[in-house]
């Protein structure tokens, strides 16, 4: 038996990946044990800002002591940070035995178990941007019994300039349909009640198909599997947005009416030099769309500010956009120049002092906007997948709500997997408290 430590690092697709990777590994004999008894320590890391990668730079280095006494253990990065700095890795630390990029995923397993046999190293690069090694495992070992995450395509084509995607993920590839499908309907009948599909941009999904086949048929194929309870998705872009997917979500009781829409920027010009393919006309046209059609949706999105060029004119319009707009919940981010991206070496660049001021500009505005929205909810009922226990306060559980906001309450462990009805009793910008009422099923 080999026990193994995997750490994820970044978005729910790594996530997803991870879980896929461990799944393969513990039906191989493996088992998962406490990182310090590890023989193998799986990083599977995220590019898309430098945060990840300073941390899993620094967690590498702890490994000397370990390593110079038992020759242990075996490390692995994997994922995007991989495919974007694994090399200098592999060079800097001996116990860095394996790179593999994310596009590589199904050659993991054997490799390591190559690996064990041997003293060599193994790197296993995306050199071919089309090519995909999958495997062809669900993710069953997961870390939360009632929620899965199930990826329906691969990489992304749209080089927004700012964005490292498409140069570590590859070119986009929508996975088959009947694949997710047989995907979906395994991790349902081991008692998945959610599922969240998961693409750097899901309404995409189909376009390298020829036969017509798009992601509001795969919504209503998804949300057709006996069993399922609810099917929530991210991301979309605004470009590719198209009026059938809001038609799904209309048509469904499983289909969640959340939406992530990033708008990214509310200026044109910066727009523009985003590469983003929208400007605000358009995307007030989906906004609009999307609510006549959806009164109730929860509209959540991403921006950033200090992109090169940025003027404070540009920043008030993004500002005026989040009036405008009122969206439930915004990521925020200061722009940060990941090396081989256009915008990198932009001129114009804003300074660092400057970008911190305007991200706290517009998070002091948007927890206004979210507070206020959140405090109209007061009294509501909603009812929600209690999920897991909330990650501060004894005794407290949390659900979301089918507009994906975080409900909190304080309940029983029993309630874990099951649906309660849970009244709203206190507001706060970025979650909702509940009482709980009743349990439905
Ligand atoms: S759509 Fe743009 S921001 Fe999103 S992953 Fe693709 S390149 Fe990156």
């Amino acid at each position: 038996m080999v026990g193994f430590a995997l750490k994820v690092y970044g978005c729910q697709m790594n996530v997803y990946d991870s879980d896929k990777i461990r799944t393969a590994l513990v039906r191989k004999g493996w088992k998962e044990v406490p990182e310090e008894d590890a023989r193998v320590v799986i990083f599977n890391g995220c590019s898309i800002r430098d945060k990840a990668e300073h941390k899993v730079w620094s967690e590498l280095g702890r490994y000397s002591g370990r390593w110079k006494k038992e020759g242990l253990p075996l490390v692995a990065v994997v994922g995007c940070i991989a495919q974007n700095i694994g090399t200098d890795m592999l060079s800097r630390f001996p116990w860095v035995r394996m790179i593999a990029g994310p596009r590589h995923i199904g050659a993991i397993p054997g490799a390591l178990e190559d690996l064990l046999e041997s003293k060599g190293r193994i790197l296993l690069l995306d050199d071919d941007d089309r090519a995909f090694y999958d495997l062809p495992t669900p993710p069953a070992e997961r870390l939360n019994p009632w929620k899965a995450y199930v990826t329906i395509a691969h990489g992304c084509d749209n080089y927004c300039t700012y964005c490292i995607v498409p140069f570590v993920r590859g070119r986009f590839m929508s996975r088959d349909p009947g694949e997710i499908l047989v995907e979906v309907e395994e991790l349902v009948n081991e008692g998945v009640r959610e599922i969240t599909l998961l693409g750097q941009n899901v309404n995409s999904y189909g376009t390298d198909f020829t036969d017509g086949y798009r992601f509001s048929h795969l919504l209503k194929d998804v949300a057709a599997v006996r069993g399922l309870d609810l099917l929530r998705f991210a991301t979309s872009h605004p470009k590719d947005f198209t009026p059938d997917v809001v038609d799904a979500i209309a048509g469904s009781d499983v289909i969640c009416p959340g939406i992530n829409l990033p708008i990214q920027s509310g200026s044109d010009r910066i727009l523009r030099k985003m590469n983003r393919k929208y400007d605000l006309a358009i995307y007030t046209a989906i906004v609009e769309l999307i609510r006549e059609k959806l009164p109730e949706v929860g509209l959540t999105s991403d921006l950033i500010v200090g992109f090169p060029g940025e003027t404070e004119e540009d920043f008030q319009d993004s500002l005026r956009a989040l009036e405008k707009f009122r969206f439930d919940l915004v990521h925020t981010a200061a722009y940060s120049p990941r090396s081989g991206t256009a915008a990198a070496t932009m001129g114009e660049q804003v300074g660092e002092e400057e970008k911190k001021r305007r991200l706290n500009v517009v998070n002091e505005l948007q927890s206004r906007i979210s507070y206020n929205i959140n405090l109209s909810l007061l009294g509501r009922e909603y009812s929600i997948l209690v999920d897991g226990e909330a990650p501060k306060g004894e005794g407290l559980l949390q659900g979301r709500t089918p507009t994906d906001k975080v409900v909190i309450f304080p309940g029983d462990k029993e309630m874990l997997g099951r649906f309660i009805r849970v009244s709203i009793s206190e507001a706060e910008h970025w979650c909702l408290h509940g009482r709980y009422m009743d349990t439905l099923s």
